[in-house]
C-alpha cells in the first residue's frame, strides 16, 4: 500500500520534517493551494435552494475558506429515487469494470495530492504530516477494494452432484448511505464509498458537518474518474434533516457509519423500526484504548510511541492512546521523561512542517476537553501541559495533557483529543489490569510495551479489542496490513480495510443448473 513507504515518517511525533526536500516542495504546493471552496449536494435532478454557510478555518477562525449548503427534505428524495434507479446497472456491470473506475480514482487523487491536503489542513486543522497520511489512506482504500472486487465478486463454482451446476455470486445490496467522521474526512469517507460502490451498490454519501468541502471535493473527484453521478450522490445536510430521514427510509439497503457509539444505536434502531427488508449497519464507534507497559519496556522507546499515540492528529483518532498503564518499578522514570518529550511538542499552525499538534476540530470539541480538564485538576495528579505558540490565539487550540489517576473508573468517557491518563499497576496486577481495560465496553486498539513473550501472549489473548500493537505506537493502521476496527461499544466489525469488509456490503446468490 502507498502509505507503507511513509509509516514511520507518518506515524512517528518529533520526526524532522523540515529537513526533507521532497516533503517542503509539498507544503509549499499545499500552502499555495488557496482557493474559495464550495460545498452544495450533488443530487441529478434537484432544484438546490438555501442560505450558503462559511466554512472557517479550525486554526484561525478569522479565515473563511469557503461556503456549503445544506441539503433539504426535498433534495433527500430525489436523490433515493435518482439512487433506485441507477442502482441495478452499476450492479449489473462487470466488477473489474467497477474496480478500474475506483483505480482511475486513486490515480488522480495521488495527482492531485497538494490540494486534497490543503483541504485537510484548512477545513479539519490536519498537519501537513496527517494530510499526507490521509490522501495515501484514501489511496489505498480505493486500490484495495477494488483488488477485492476482483477477486471476490467472480462467480464461484462450487461443488455438486453429476448433472448439476452449482455457482456462488456476490451482489449489491442495493442503495447504501455512507455517514462519515470529520476526523478521517477523506480517507475513511471515500474508503466507505469505494467499498459500496466496489460492490455493485448506488451510494448516498452524507459527510460530517465540519467537512462538506473535503466530501464534495472527494466526490467530484469519482464523477470524474468514471462513477455515474446517480450512482454517487453527495448530500451535506444536519444529522435530523439528512442523516435521520436516510435511515428510516425503507428504500435503503444498508449504512455505513463511523462515528459516536449513541449515533451508531440510533442508526441501529431506525433501521430495524422500518417496515421493509433488515438493514445492514457497519460501524466504527469510539475506544478508550489503552497502552499496557511492563517493567522490561525500553522507557526510551515507549514514551516515543505513548506520544504518537495519544497526541498525533490532536489525539482525535478513534485508535489514540487515552490510558498509559506503567508498571510502578520504571513509572517514576517514563513520566519524568513523558514530561520531558511533552515540554518538546510544538503545537500551533498546521500549515508548518515544524508544527507536532494542530488544534482540535471545532468549539464544540474544546468545550468538552477543557471540561474533561476541569474535572481532572479535582480528582487527578497533573503530569504536563505542552507549550503552545503565538499562533494559536484564534483557533481551537487544546495543549496536550498527560495527568496520573488511580484507576481507569475515573474516565468516565472517552476523551476526544490529546489528553492521556497514566495508571501505575504492581506486577501481581496484571489481569486486573485487563480485566478493568475490557470492562469500560470498548475495544478498539491496545498498545503492549514488553519484552518478555509470555507476558505480551497473556495480554493479547484475555484483551477484548480489535487491534493489538507490540512495541509500537497503536495508530495509523495500513489498510490491508492491519485491517482497523474494534468490537464491543467500538463498532459491529468487519474491519475496514480488511478481507471481510467488501462481502458484507453484498449479498450472495447461489445459482444450481440442472444439466
Ligand atoms: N484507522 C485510524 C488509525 O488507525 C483510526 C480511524 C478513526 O479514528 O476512526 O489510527
Amino acid at each position: 500500500p502507498a502509505s507503507n513507504e511513509n509509516a514511520e515518517r507518518n506515524n512517528s511525533m518529533g520526526v524532522n520534517l523540515a529537513n526533507d526536500d521532497q516533503l517542503r516542495t509539498l507544503a509549499t504546493q499545499v500552502n499555495a493551494a488557496v482557493a474559495d471552496w464550495r460545498a452544495a449536494p450533488l443530487v441529478p435532478g434537484a432544484s438546490l435552494s438555501g442560505p450558503q454557510i462559511a466554512v472557517t478555518n479550525p486554526a484561525d477562525r478569522r479565515q473563511t475558506i469557503g461556503q456549503w449548503q445544506a441539503a433539504d427534505a426535498a433534495t433527500v428524495e430525489r436523490a433515493l429515487q435518482n439512487a433506485v434507479a441507477a442502482q441495478p446497472a452499476w450492479d449489473r456491470m462487470p466488477a473489474a469494470s467497477r474496480a478500474t473506475i475506483l483505480e482511475h480514482a486513486a490515480d488522480l487523487l495521488e495527482q492531485r495530492m497538494p490540494q486534497y491536503i490543503a483541504l485537510c489542513t484548512r477545513e479539519a486543522g490536519k498537519t501537513i504530516a496527517d494530510g499526507v497520511a490521509e490522501v495515501r489512506e484514501a489511496v489505498d482504500f480505493l486500490r484495495y477494494y477494488a483488488g477485492q472486487a476482483r477477486k471476490l465478486f467472480a462467480p464461484e463454482p462450487l461443488p455438486g452432484p453429476t448433472g448439476e451446476s452449482n455457482t456462488l455470486q456476490l451482489q449489491g445490496r442495493g442503495v447504501f448511505v455512507c455517514i462519515s467522521p470529520w476526523n478521517f474526512p477523506l480517507a475513511i469517507f471515500a474508503g466507505q464509498i469505494a467499498a459500496a460502490l466496489a460492490a455493485g451498490n448506488a451510494v448516498i454519501a452524507k459527510p460530517a458537518e465540519q467537512t462538506n468541502l473535503i466530501g464534495h471535493a472527494a466526490v467530484k473527484l469519482l464523477h470524474e474518474a468514471g462513477v455515474p453521478e446517480a450512482v454517487l450522490q453527495f448530500l451535506p445536510g444536519d444529522g435530523a434533516t439528512v442523516g435521520a430521514a436516510l435511515t428510516k427510509d425503507p428504500r435503503v439497503a444498508g449504512v455505513a457509519f463511523t462515528g459516536s457509539t449513541d449515533t451508531a444505536r440510533a442508526i441501529n434502531r431506525s433501521l430495524a423500526a422500518r417496515d421493509a427488508a433488515i438493514g445492514v449497519l457497519i460501524a466504527e464507534t469510539g475506544g478508550q484504548n489503552a497502552l499496557i507497559a511492563d517493567s522490561s519496556a525500553l522507557p526510551e522507546q515507549l514514551v516515543k510511541d505513548a506520544l504518537a499515540s495519544a497526541f498525533t492528529s490532536a489525539g482525535q483518532r478513534c485508535s489514540a492512546a487515552r490510558v498509559l498503564y506503567v508498571q510502578d518499578d520504571i513509572a517514576d522514570k517514563v513520566i519524568d521523561m513523558l514530561a520531558g518529550a511533552m515540554a518538546e511538542l510544538s503545537v500551533g499552525d498546521p500549515g508548518l512542517l515544524s508544527t507536532d499538534v494542530g488544534p482540535v476540530i471545532d468549539s464544540d470539541a474544546l468545550k468538552l476537553l477543557e471540561d474533561h480538564a476541569a474535572k481532572m485538576a479535582g480528582i487527578a495528579k497533573p503530569i504536563a501541559t505542552a507549550k503552545t505558540g503565538d499562533s494559536i490565539a484564534h483557533g481551537s487550540f487544546f495543549a496536550p495533557r498527560a495527568w496520573e489517576l488511580q484507576s481507569l473508573s475515573q474516565l468516565t468517557r472517552e476523551n476526544f483529543g490529546p489528553a492521556l491518563h497514566v495508571i501505575r499497576w504492581k506486577a501481581d496486577q496484571l489481569d486486573q489490569v485487563i480485566d478493568a481495560i475490557n470492562g469500560s465496553g470498548y475495544g478498539l486498539t491496545l498498545g503492549i510495551h514488553s519484552r518478555i513473550d509470555d507476558t505480551i501472549e497473556r495480554i493479547a489473548a484475555r484483551a477484548n479489542v480489535g487491534n493489538i500493537y507490540v512495541n509500537r505506537n497503536q495508530i495509523g493502521a495500513v489498510v490491508g496490513v492491519q485491517p482497523f476496527g474494534g468490537q464491543n461499544l467500538s463498532g459491529t466489525g468487519p474491519k475496514a480495510g480488511g478481507p471481510h469488509y467488501l462481502p458484507r456490503f453484498a449479498t450472495e446468490k447461489t445459482l444450481t443448473i440442472n444439466t
